[in-house]
């Protein structure tokens, strides 16, 4: 019923909870040589990377776990096996931000695909960054 093989599959679900991503290292790493220090993984809930003295905090979303509307429709096959699981991380990812947002944080969010032109992502980040500062000076 489902044309996926086994260790296919398993290589899919262990990549949902990899905390170190391709396109967050990409991001780190643009990060890091612009000057920017930053947390990851922080806090509970799990920040990609955060700016806690500003709280400004980045998650990088993969294109297929968190429903991109460009590349979530990777995967056709077993539509009402993946659908739900999918449908619980947006709800989980909407969850967060908000409980971040109640909590004073600026929440940025990048899609994976986004991550091509890390440049336009790392200004983006350092505007949020000069703007929260003007705020809170
Ligand atoms: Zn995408």
């Amino acid at each position: 019923m489902d044309n996926i093989t086994k260790e296919k599959r398993s290589k899919i679900m262990s990549a949902i909870h990899s905390k170190n991503t391709v396109p967050e290292l990409t991001l780190r790493k643009a990060l890091w040589a612009r000057g920017f220090r930053f947390r990851v993984q922080y806090s509970k809930e799990k920040i990609d990377v955060a700016f806690p003295a500003k709280k400004v905090a980045v998650f990088v979303d993969g294109c297929f776990w968190h429903g991109c509307p460009l590349h979530s429709h990777k995967i056709t096959t077993n539509e009402s096996y993946w659908q739900p699981k999918l449908e619980r991380n947006k709800e989980r990812d909407k969850q967060k931000t908000e409980k971040l947002r109640n909590q004073g944080w600026v929440v940025m969010r990048f899609w994976e695909h986004e991550l091509t032109d890390v440049g336009a992502v790392v200004s983006e980040i350092a505007q949020k960054l000069k703007e929260k500062k003007r705020k809170t000076a």
